[in-house]
């Protein structure tokens, strides 16, 4: 339930001055529907109003002046503005209306009238002037006009100050909260209260107030952070309290791995390690394993699944498309069943009665391991004893379907792939309630990618390269960016380019995009891994993770207006095996100095790692929409590059309170209940309910 204290910042927008059913809207697009949303805007810049005389007045500035009013000068075409010529003792100044009626201002200030006037100075020919000034005030009102104004962002049919209006209404309307912070950590660094933060956020004396890296700033950060990091570090603590089966170190598994054409990187082996640890441990297990396209994730699951079953449990493995689903069986059904280890395949293709004999299969027990799709989590799909679920790709799936998979066994263990790397530093916010292996190595004898720049002028010449090496059997990825607003418009630009490589090429081209069925897809995907196109065209959509040996170029139109982290998983779709393959970034000049860096970084390393750190570190926290896109969780304060170090303190914080007070009833834990109300974190982790 939530506290008393915060109703007034619960309360809808409308509940502050002025805010009626046309503002309403505008408001809540800008802020949020309650109260607590406005106070949480921020400005952007601020404006400092100088006092000065006329013959004094800096073009340019926003100034303050004190003036007589001299004469109004009508317009003498429809399109010119009135003009109130005013002086000082110093000079003359022109204030000029575009739009508005003379004489309806003259009443307001009449010919020798004094006024203070403020707004930003021109210079018009020979003349100064304020075009609509901010500020038109006699004499004794001067002092409503503040000497640093914070700019607000705003709307159309919202202007900044009346943004700002509401802002500091909703600023009046919060009350001062509990403390929630630990008071020793409060006084090193130096922290104001939170209601005081927040005043200082929306009282700005000059631009340095408005950086991230003030203690206002760095306070409200810290919270946010924190509500966050509780969030997370309960759900975890919940999951490990339930029990789950402990299963033991089996024999299965070290003869399979012992059975393999290969040994286990040592990444690997520590992700696997990992992996028992918690399999034994007798709590629920949510570990994600990161690690790039060929990592060799599968391995590792694999092996985990043998333990499983080696203590008679069953395991699913549940992959986003069926081309997928597929190769992960293969990979798999061989290893296991030379153990003794029974597998199957089920996707939306199994019917009838070979499905209902997989189904049996897997109620009676007889078949340890289930790889497949959706097809997996269907209401008829029972097993007899499910206690390990494996999602490859993670972010594929939603919540719920992972929860549908999860329930067709008691407490079930969860093991998550990602070949999305995330910089370490963001891996808390991001999968805090998760526990994470990385795998950081890449198996030994994989020739790097030649990766290359290349500007769209050389298209030609790229087509005809591509041309000779296909002849020879070669296979290409063709990547079109989604780049317009409009995915027909890019579905537009893809068919193009498919039909222009087939009359350079041949016939061997196809086209896979988002707006396909997903068999449609699949199709054109199995086509193109059993060589029957030579090259594929494609909307970002190539299949994650999709193995295809063969392939061994990939050409990636407008490649600056990727993410670095996606170009670095779409070359990954190649270079699989272990013959040369190429990488081309196309890309239309010219490339800005940051893009230029993005482009630069992928050519220099292949470690996703390596990239996504750099690419955070290029983004400088300015690229919040591709940082949401990777995972990061939209926060309203807190910034990825500039509160790095609140990150891992809010994750330390997060873990001894709950240590401490597992429960929130001391008095700070009360506070911190009311912190969490505050951000009311319902949008967190993508695996947030997993388990
Ligand atoms: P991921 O799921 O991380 O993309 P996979 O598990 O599918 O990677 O592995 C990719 C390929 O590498 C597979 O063909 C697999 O057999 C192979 N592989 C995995 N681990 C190793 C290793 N340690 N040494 C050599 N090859 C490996
Ligand atoms: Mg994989």
């Amino acid at each position: 339930m939530r506290p008393e204290i915060l109703f007034p910042l619960f309360a809808p927008v409308t509940s502050l001055k002025g805010v009626g059913s046309r503002v309403a809207p505008l408001l809540e697009k800008l802020a949020g529907p309650i109260v607590r949303d406005v106070a949480f805007l921020r400005p952007h810049s601020v404006i400092r109003r100088e006092r000065s005389s006329v013959a004094a007045a800096m073009e340019g500035a926003v100034q303050v002046f004190q003036v007589r009013i001299d004469a109004y000068k009508r317009p003498r075409a429809p399109q010119q503005p009135w003009r109130i010529e005013t002086h000082d003792e110093t000079g003359l100044l022109s204030l000029v209306f575009f739009g508005r009626f003379g004489g309806d201002l003259e009443a307001k200030h009449p010919v020798g009238s004094r006024r203070v006037v403020s707004g930003k100075v021109e210079r018009f020919g020979l003349n100064l002037q304020i075009a609509h000034p901010d500020y038109l005030l006699p004499p004794e009102r001067a002092s409503e006009i503040p000497p640093f104004e914070a700019v607000y962002p705003a709307t159309a049919g919202l202007p900044p100050r009346t943004v700002r209006k509401f802002a500091l209404e909703a600023l009046e309307r919060t009350p001062d909260l509990p403390e929630w912070q630990d008071g020793a950590w409060l006084a090193r660094e130096g922290f104001p209260s939170w209601r005081e933060a927040l005043a200082l956020t929306h009282a700005p004396q000059g631009e340095a107030d408005l950086s991230p890296l003030t203690r206002h700033a760095r306070r409200l950060a810290f919270d946010e952070l924190l509500a966050h990091q509780l969030a997370m570090a309960q759900r975890k603590a919940d999951r490990r309290a339930a029990p789950a089966p402990a299963i033991a170190r089996g024999d299965i598994a070290p003869r399979i791995e012992a059975a393999l054409p290969f040994a286990l990187t040592g990444a690997q082996q520590r992700a696997l390690a990992d992996l028992r640890g918690d399999l034994a441990a007798g709590e629920r297990m949510s570990r994600l394993i990161q690690g790039d396209v060929g990592s060799g994730k599968t391995v590792v699951a694999m092996l985990a699944m043998a333990e499983v079953a080696a203590a008679g449990g069953q395991s699913a493995l549940m992959a986003p498309t069926e081309i997928l689903a597929r190769q992960h069986f293969e990979t798999l059904a061989g290893p296991l069943s030379d153990q003794g280890v029974a597998a199957v395949l089920l996707t939306g293709r199994d019917k009838g009665l070979a499905r209902a004999e997989k189904l049996r299969a897997l109620a009676s027990g007889a078949v340890k391991v289930a790889v497949g799709t959706h097809a997996l989590f269907q209401d008829d799909v029972a097993f007899q004893t499910l206690q390990l679920a494996v999602i490859d790709e993670q972010h594929r799936f939603g919540v719920a379907e992972r929860q549908r998979l999860q329930a067709k066994g008691e407490a079930v263990h969860l093991v998550a792939m990602s070949a999305t790397p995330i910089p370490r530093t963001l891996e808390l916010t991001v999968y805090g309630d998760l526990d994470v292996s990385r795998i950081d190595e890449k198996p030994p004898g994989r020739t790097p990618v030649a990766t290359r720049a290349v500007p769209m002028s050389r298209l030609a010449e790229v087509e005809a390269r591509l041309h000779q090496v296909v002849a020879q059997g070669a296979q290409a990825f063709w990547i079109c960016p989604l780049v317009s607003e409009s995915e027909l418009i890019d579905l537009k630009a893809a068919e193009k380019r498919a039909q222009e490589l087939r009359e350079r090429i041949g016939p061997g081209v196809g086209l896979v995009h988002g707006k396909m069925s997903g068999p449609e897809k699949d199709a054109v995907m199995a086509d193109f891994a059993d060589g029957k196109i030579g090259v594929l065209v494609a909307t970002t959509v190539v299949e994650v993770g999709v193995n295809v040996p063969n392939a061994t170029i990939m050409v990636i139109e407008q490649a600056e207006r990727f993410g670095l982290a996606q170009l670095h998983q779409l070359r990954g779709r190649v270079g699989r095996g272990s013959r040369e393959s190429a990488c081309l970034l196309l890309y239309d000049p010219p490339l800005s100095e940051t893009a230029q860096k993005r482009l630069d970084i992928l050519r220099r390393t292949d470690d996703g790692f390596l990239i996504a750190e750099t690419d955070l570190e290029l983004r400088g926290g300015g690229d919040a929409l591709g940082l949401r896109q990777s995972g990061f969780p939209a926060y309203v304060f807190a910034d990825p590059i500039a509160h790095r170090d609140l990150i891992a303190a809010a994750g330390d914080d997060a873990r001894l309170i709950l240590q401490r007070d597992p429960d929130l009833v001391s008095e700070r834990g009360q506070a911190l209940r009311v912190l969490q109300e505050l951000f009311d974190w319902r949008a967190a982790s993508p695996l947030k309910d997993a388990g």
